[in-house]
């Protein structure tokens, strides 16, 4: 399985250095070479910048399990939300410190030896060329524990297509179905066509989520974080992802939106949600039928108050 994997990962390596020289590897198409320190939207050159590294606890419980989610933070982004939650990572103009492949492969091997159920890729889309490489050394000296891909979907089709067989779980959040939207809080007009034609490639290499003792080891999680009046008018995903009778990915409609980065510029941003707005879109995902389904707190919020 591994071995597979590692053939894979040394048959794309190639392919992913030869998108820097005129950079495609997103939606963006910024055409510069990264090789020679030019920087696109995603400010980000050759090497990747990594952020932290952590086991880590707050991701959906099938990433957890006992061990935690062996989460790898890598900094700057390809997409750039204004209400960006992670925007002291993803928006930092202080730049975070380059790592090369063989220290971020030592990062993975520590945290599976540390005991993480998964390698888990936070804002890869930028940096596929360093991951890869991270790979080959990684999976030589054995790393054995699942790939998880968390990205916010603004993906290359092409860049997707060639982790067939390297990623085992993706994680994508879907975020505006509107392109107006997308363009306004993303400045990405295109990032609706780019997201679904993202998640069905996702789907059809993954499938559903599938766990093994409660701990995912492949499939499709899909996460949209719920903003304030709807604004990324969730039940239109959820009823792209019906047409395509993806019933059995893991949803996890989030709860958790606060006003950050340049959201207070935005009076429609600049507002918490409520219990009532989260559980309307939980029940209509109930009721729409699919079957794995993220329990968010807003519950013990209303139990407690
Ligand atoms: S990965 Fe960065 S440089 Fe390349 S196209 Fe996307 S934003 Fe531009």
């Amino acid at each position: 399985m591994q071995k597979a994997k590692l053939i894979k990962v040394q048959e794309v390596l190639p392919w992913f250095k030869e998108q820097l020289r005129s950079c495609t590897l997103c939606p963006r198409n910024c055409k510069v070479n990264r090789g020679k320190s030019q920087l696109g939207k995603c400010k980000t050159g050759l090497l990747a910048q990594v952020a932290g590294y952590d086991l880590h606890f707050g991701e959906e419980s099938p990433l957890v399990g006992k061990g935690g989610s062996g989460t790898i933070f890598f900094a700057q982004c390809n997409l750039g939300c204004v209400f960006c939650q992670n925007y002291t990572l993803s928006h930092s103009e202080k730049p975070f410190p380059e790592l090369y492949p063989n220290q971020i492969a030592h990062i993975m091997l520590e945290l599976q030896k540390q005991g993480a159920e998964n390698i888990n890729l936070v804002t890869p889309s930028h940096v596929l060329y360093p991951i890869v490489s991270s790979l080959e050394i990684a999976l030589n000296k054995g790393l054995q524990i699942p790939i998880v891909y968390n990205t916010s979907s603004y993906d290359s089709l092409d860049s997707l297509k060639k982790l067939k067989g390297i990623v085992d779980i993706y994680l994508a959040d879907i975020k505006f179905f509107s392109s107006s939207s997308a363009h306004k809080y993303c400045q990405a007009r295109d990032y609706p066509q780019r997201a679904k034609e993202n998640l069905l490639e996702m789907y059809a290499q993954v499938g559903g989520i599938k766990f093994k003792d409660n701990i995912a080891y492949q499939g499709l999680m899909l996460r949209h974080l719920l903003m304030p009046n709807n604004l990324g008018e969730v039940e239109k995903w959820l009823q792209f992802m019906a047409e395509n009778k993806m019933y059995d990915v893991y949803l996890n409609i989030m709860d958790q939106y606060r006003p950050c980065y340049l959201a207070s510029s935005y009076e429609e941003l600049n507002q918490t949600i409520t219990y009532q707005e989260w559980e309307k879109y939980y029940t209509l995902a109930k009721k729409m039928g699919f079957k794995y389904i993220d329990e968010g707190n807003q519950k013990i919020f209303k139990l407690l108050f």
